[in-house]
């Protein structure tokens, strides 16, 4: 263990991507140098995730190869957990594992500059305050921008809404001088989130109104959002993606299942009729525009007629990307108690379908782009050849390509000449 090391490991979304880059930059303002390896840390931070089973699983194991480093170190060590598992699991933390330093809930998160500050000085008390953390964020040239916290949908699955509260917006003041703060900083890419973002209203301003003002005063760069709820995306949106080129023609817009029936059962409060209804207007209102989903199978009671409804609408709506998942009981959700749950095996062999059929689709899709150029904002080398770099289009498509300078950070023209399932592969213009 390396004294004035810290290591914080991020488990789940981008909301805890942000929260992570925020707590390792208030470290490294307290005098530690950041490490990926907790095993050499002398402070390690968990910041988890609970929307699935097996993002606990991840977090117990994690602890049962930490903490007798910990005991190694006559508890030197200190490691400490933060996100949504601590408000769904603090209980059973504690009980099982007495010896961790500190447990914040997402609740509690302004509190955390007081509790690094005590970790520093080595001593621990209880913290409890609720305020949106808005402070900071590490990204060089990319940085996610949160406008609301929690979440008002109570769909039957899903544990976000118990741990994260009700949903709480940013002002529109607040979030653009952030913007500007993060402009200055050469940012080139911000992406908005909330849980429900098109939700978002503040002082008679709603979603499309804060996009536009947003979208003018970052002229220059790209802006993202998710996530989009189906049930409360109305036409402005679509406009002011439309008459704003910098907004990118991507919307990640969940389906969940393609089941009316499931989709009631969910609470999800549209059909399968209404969302491609809806899939309908912003194909023909934004020009190009790219989609993603998540999907769930496997929900209680889902028949395999109507898991072929799930296949059938990724085969119709061809979306860009799609984050599959089967659906995993949270204690205290409507559907953890529902009947008819549908075995593992069958939860399993239904996503490795939804896997197929995405990537069936996919393997269709991507070679539509051969032939264009596109540009792309430059992320990482790809590490696979030399000179080869990784970025992404404005629909969030995956480029690889070749370029003797590092352009990092930096938009590049790709003339698109290959395609496989994953990413479309090009030479820049
Ligand atoms: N607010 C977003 C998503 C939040 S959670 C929305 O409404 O779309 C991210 C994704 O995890 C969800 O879209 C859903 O597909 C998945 N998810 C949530 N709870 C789940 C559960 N119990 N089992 C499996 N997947 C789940
Ligand atoms: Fe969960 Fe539904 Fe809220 Fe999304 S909208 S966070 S899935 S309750």
């Amino acid at each position: 263990m390396k004294k004035n090391v810290a290591c914080v490991i991020n488990y789940g979304c981008q909301m805890n991507e942000y929260e992570s880059q925020t707590v390792s930059k208030m470290l490294m303002g307290a005098g530690f140098e950041m490490s990926s390896n907790p095993d050499d840390a002398e402070v390690v931070i968990l910041n988890t995730c609970t929307v699935r089973d097996n993002a606990d699983l991840k977090v117990w194991h994690k602890l049962e190869h930490l903490l007798p480093q910990k005991r190694r170190s006559r508890r030197q060590k200190k490691i400490g957990l933060m996100g949504c598992m601590v408000a769904a699991q603090k209980e059973a933390l504690l009980l099982k594992h007495p010896e961790i330093d500190f447990l914040i809930t997402p609740a509690e998160l302004q509190s955390i500059g007081k509790v690094l500050a005590d970790v520093t000085a080595r001593r621990f008390e209880d913290y409890s305050t609720y305020e949106v953390l808005t402070e900071g964020n590490a990204a060089a040239h990319r940085s996610y921008l949160p406008v609301q916290t929690g979440c008002n949908f109570n769909c039957t699955y899903c544990i976000v809404p118990a741990v994260k509260g009700r949903e709480v917006n940013l002002s529109s003041v607040e979030i653009l001088n952030k913007v500007h703060e993060l402009v200055s900083q050469g940012v080139k890419e911000i992406t908005l989130l909330g849980q429900t973002i098109n939700s978002w209203r503040h002082e008679g301003l709603r979603f499309s109104d804060l996009l536009s003002r947003v979208a003018q005063k970052a002229p220059k760069i790209w802006i993202r959002f998710l996530t989009s709820h189906p049930v409360l995306f109305d036409e402005k949106i679509l406009d002011v993606m439309r008459e704003n080129p910098n907004l990118c023609p991507w919307v990640h817009i969940p389906a969940q299942s393609g089941s009316s029936r499931v989709l009631k059962a969910m609470k999800r409060g549209y059909t399968r009729e209404a969302y491609l209804d809806l899939i309908g207007r912003i194909r023909e209102t934004v020009p190009g525009v790219c989609l993603s989903t998540d999907m769930i199978c496997g929900f209680p009671s889902e028949t395999d007629e109507e898991f072929e409804e799930t296949l059938s609408l990724l085969r119709e709506v061809q979306y860009e990307t799609a984050y599959l998942f089967h659906y995993s009981e949270r204690q205290g959700t409507v559907a953890a108690s529902m009947q008819e749950s549908i075995p593992e095996e069958v939860r399993k062999d239904r996503l490795s379908k939804m896997i197929a059929v995405q990537r069936e689709v996919q393997t269709e899709i991507y070679p539509r782009f051969i032939g264009r150029t596109e540009k792309v904002l430059v992320e990482a080398e790809a590490k696979r050849f030399e000179n080869q770099y990784k970025g992404r289009t404005a629909g969030n498509i995956p480029v690889l390509f070749q370029h003797h300078e590092n352009k990092i950070g930096s938009f590049v023209e790709i003339e698109i000449k290959e395609a496989n399932s994953q990413s479309l592969f090009g030479d820049v213009v």
